[in-house]
Formats: structure tokens, C-alpha cells, sequence
């Protein structure tokens, strides 16, 4: 299996060579050259796999340069009831007539990120190992990708995390959820401003490439390739779990934000997993509802980016979807580039509305969409813990009221569940009138100490920190 970037740059890596990277070097993302194809045969035999015999199954079709051995004793070490609440691993429910909830929140941190960042963290210590390199990773934060990553880090051997949030914005649970990790190589900085000051840090700090290749620094961002591939798997799972008898398709609809979650779906589509929709949920930032709708893929800036209560899926633009239009376009990479290199950056949109391939595209690929506001999140929150005793979380609740939206009775619909309520408790008070059930261990959670360093919104103060710590380590 090779990798290749969407923008045509001519090498060829290996998954390994891209597991510690970003952008390739054209600014494309990579994908595979050829998706692997599941057949019935194949399908029947992984129906009653475990969920780590299963991950160990899909991720030797994408990754042939970790021996078998070691990626599966990876995998069984990720996919564990510790780590994941049950042997499961990512249990479907049954909602109501025909819809159905897939878990995907039960890891340390109570969002669906975790499903991916314990496999990439693992890998990582298992690539850094062998190679005999240090990574130091720098991201910033306003809450579910910060816990995720520090979470799937702590005490490994080779990597340090510097996360960066913003000073007092997050909930108090997702900052005591950071803060309270005592592990050495986990370095929370409190950044004295907002989110976009944050990404503006790594930004600066990430385009000095001479502080960059010194200091070792990467990222693990939602671009990474191993992210999208760890998600594929839970497709499948909840697939078998649903379509018991075989024969049926399903459909999955997806709270999205910068469209990772449901790149994996339309991957598991394209691998030849029966999905007969994809239906993408977005909140009042609805860029990805609107290139659905009419082909238009426009940015947003600051002043049009707005603070909901789903803050997950806040984004301003979706940085995977770039994946998804080169399937659409038919893998032309010279327009890829153009549509995400030149027309982005001149006009901050393309518009694909006249292309056959986009009007077409929603019945070859399958997707569709909708969004939802934070009124409708509290009625769905709302009535569905009146009509079945359920508690679901903001984002979830936007996936919930867009699948209802385009549930049939034909076929199962399948919501992914990306966050617990207890992660959002003002917005649950606000729709319920009462506390979110806290999962035991997180009992006491905002009392533990917490370790923290405040610095102001200047990159060279947060280089100047990584430095000293480095240098402290040895
Ligand atoms: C990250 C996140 C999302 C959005 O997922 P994408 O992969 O960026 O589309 C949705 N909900 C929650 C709770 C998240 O943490």
C-alpha cells in the first residue's frame, strides 16, 4: 500500500513515512492510491470478530510496513475494556423505530476522539522506538482534541505533548479533564486569549523551520491519515452488530466539523461496506450542510465563525474535505490543486455546482445533509430524554435531529454518539433542568491538583518554554 497527496505530488510514501507527518509537500493531504475492496467472503468472516481482531484486519490492508505481530499486539493493546468501558468497545443501541446510537464515547476522555488518538499514540511509540527519535507535539485546543491527544500520550516513552488552550474558556470539566494529568511529558500553557490565538501559536511556531527540525516538533491534527483509518474500523463493527443477517445496508449520520468522522465513513463505503447514506450534521457553522447542498465550498472568516453550544464542531473550514472532493472529481489532482490550492487562497471558495461530478456525486457517494441550531439541540436533547429516558450531548443531539430528518423506514439509521452529556452540562441544565450522570471515576474530577502553565498570546514566549523544557529533560 502506497500513499499519495491529493495535489499530485509524485512520491509514493509507505504508512509509516506519513504516520509522523502532516501536509504532504504539495499542501495536499494523503490518501491511499487505491482503496482495498471488501467482498462478501470477507465481510462474512470479520462479522464476529472482536473489535481489536477486527482493527487488526482493516489496518493490515493499509499498513504493510509494521510487522503483522506488532500490529496486532498494538491493537489489542488500544482496544482494551480498561481503556474502553466494555468489552465492545463501541456498542450500538437501539434509540427508537429504526435508529440506532453507536457509542463511541466511553474512552478516557468521553468523546469519539479517543477512538483514534489510542491507536495513534501507540503507533507513535512504536515508530519512534523503532526509528530511535524523539517527537514533541504541539497543537492547540478549545477542549475534546487537547484531552484526546494528551490522554493517548501520557507516559509514553520518546513523545512530549505542549497543548495550548485558551486561559479560562473551556468548561471546567474539559480543563480539569487537561490539567489534572500529572505525567511528565504532558505540558498544558494556558494561552491569555482565544482559541484562534492558540492556532495562530502553532502556526507561527510551526513556520520557523529551523525552531521546527531543532526541537522535533509535530502535530497531531485531524489531517492525520492514521486518525481517518483507526475510524474506519468502527464502521464496520457497528455494521455487523446492526445488519445481523446480512443483505442490509445502513445508513450513518455524522456530527461534523472538519468532516474526519465521516471521511471515514465514506473510506469504509469506498472499501465496498453497504452504506447507503452518509448524512453529514452540522451546526449553525454550516459550511459543509451548504457544500452539500449546492456545490459551493466557501470559508468562513473570524467574524462568521460562530461559539455554539456543539463547540466541537465549530470550525471555519473542514480540513479533510479535501479528501472527499478528489474521490468525487475522479482523483484529478491538477484540479484538486486548483480548487484547494489557488481558488481557496484568491476567493476563499469553489464552486462545484454546474459539475456533473457534483450532481451526480450525491448518488454515487451516498451523501446528503442537514444542520441544526442550539434550539433544536435542546428540543432533541429534550425529546429524547422524555420519550425514552436517554441523555445525549449537544453534538449528538445535531446528528439526531438531521438523521430523523432523513431516517426511512427501509433502511437503519445509525447516529454516531461523539461526546457524553456530561462533558456539557450547562447546555444539558439548560434544556433539562437537571445535572448530567457523572461516570463514576470522573467523581471529583475539578478538586484534583492541577498542573498548568499561564504564558501570554506570543509565540516566541512559547518557544522560549518548549526550549527550557527540553533542555531541562536533557
Ligand atoms: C471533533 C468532534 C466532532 C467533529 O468531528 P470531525 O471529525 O471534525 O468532523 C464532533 N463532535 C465532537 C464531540 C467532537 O469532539
Amino acid at each position: 500500500m502506497h500513499y499519495i497527496s491529493t495535489r499530485g505530488h509524485p512520491e509514493r510514501k509507505a504508512f509509516c513515512e506519513i504516520l509522523l507527518e502532516g501536509l504532504a509537500p504539495d499542501g495536499g493531504l494523503y490518501v491511499p492510491e487505491a482503496y482495498p475492496q471488501v467482498d462478501g467472503i470477507m465481510l462474512s468472516r470479520w462479522s464476529g470478530l472482536s473489535y481489536p481482531d477486527l482493527a487488526f484486519e482493516i489496518l493490515s490492508l493499509y499498513v504493510d510496513d509494521i510487522p503483522p505481530v506488532d500490529l496486532k499486539t498494538i491493537c489489542e493493546k488500544t482496544y482494551t475494556a480498561q481503556i474502553f468501558g466494555s468489552r465492545e468497545i463501541a456498542p450500538v443501541r437501539p434509540l427508537e423505530t429504526g435508529v440506532y446510537v453507536l457509542e463511541l464515547s466511553n474512552g478516557p476522555t468521553l468523546a469519539f476522539k479517543d477512538m483514534a488518538m489510542q491507536l495513534l499514540g501507540n503507533l507513535l511509540e512504536y515508530e519512534l522506538a523503532h526509528r530511535g527519535e524523539e517527537l514533541n507535539i504541539l497543537g492547540a485546543t478549545s477542549g475534546d482534541t487537547g484531552s484526546a491527544a494528551a490522554y493517548a500520550m501520557r507516559g509514553k516513552n520518546g513523545v512530549r505533548v505542549f497543548m495550548m488552550s485558551p486561559h479560562g474558556r473551556m468548561s471546567a470539566f474539559q480543563q480539569a479533564q487537561m490539567f489534572s494529568l500529572q505525567d511528565d511529558n504532558i505540558h498544558n500553557l494556558a494561552i491569555e486569549g482565544v482559541f484562534d490565538d492558540c492556532q495562530d501559536i502553532v502556526k507561527a511556531v510551526s513556520g520557523d523551520a529551523d525552531f521546527k527540525r531543532r526541537h522535533r516538533i509535530g502535530a497531531v491534527n485531524s489531517i492525520n491519515w492514521a486518525r481517518l483509518m483507526a475510524q474506519v474500523v468502527y464502521y464496520f463493527h457497528c455494521y455487523f452488530q446492526v445488519a445481523r443477517n446480512g443483505g442490509t445496508r445502513v445508513a450513518f449520520t455524522v456530527p461534523s466539523g472538519n468532516f474526519g468522522n465521516v471521511c471515514a465513513g465514506h473510506v469504509a463505503r469506498m472499501m465496498g461496506l453497504p452504506i447507503s447514506s452518509l448524512v453529514v450534521a452540522t451546526n449553525e457553522n454550516d459550511v459543509l450542510d451548504e457544500f452539500f447542498r449546492t456545490g459551493v465550498y466557501r470559508v468562513r472568516g473570524r467574524a462568521d465563525t460562530f461559539e455554539t453550544s456543539s463547540p466541537s464542531m465549530d470550525i471555519s473550514k473542514a480540513s479533510n474535505l479535501e479528501r472527499f472532493v478528489f474521490d468525487l472529481i475522479g482523483r484529478d489532482a491538477r484540479r484538486t490543486k486548483s480548487l484547494f490550492g489557488d481558488q481557496l487562497r484568491q476567493c476563499g471558495s469553489f464552486d462545484l455546482s454546474g459539475d456533473p461530478a457534483f450532481s451526480q456525486g450525491a448518488d454515487r457517494f451516498g451523501f446528503c445533509s442537514g444542520r441544526s441550531i442550539h434550539a433544536d439541540r435542546l428540543a432533541t436533547i429534550r425529546d429524547t430524554w422524555e420519550r425514552s429516558g436517554t441523555l445525549i450531548d449537544p453534538h449528538t443531539a445535531d446528528g439526531l435531529k438531521v438523521a430523523r430528518e432523513h431516517a426511512d423506514s427501509q433502511t437503519p439509521m445509525i447516529v454516531l454518539e461523539t461526546a457524553l452529556p456530561v462533558k456539557f452540562a450547562e447546555t444539558i441544565r439548560e434544556a433539562l433542568g437537571r445535572e448530567p450522570n457523572r461516570p463514576r471515576r470522573f467523581n471529583g474530577l475539578e478538586d484534583l491538583p492541577k498542573r498548568f502553565k499561564v504564558l501570554p498570546v506570543d509565540a516566541q514566549a512559547v518557544k522560549s518554554y518548549i526550549s527550557e523544557t527540553l533542555q531541562g529533560a536533557g
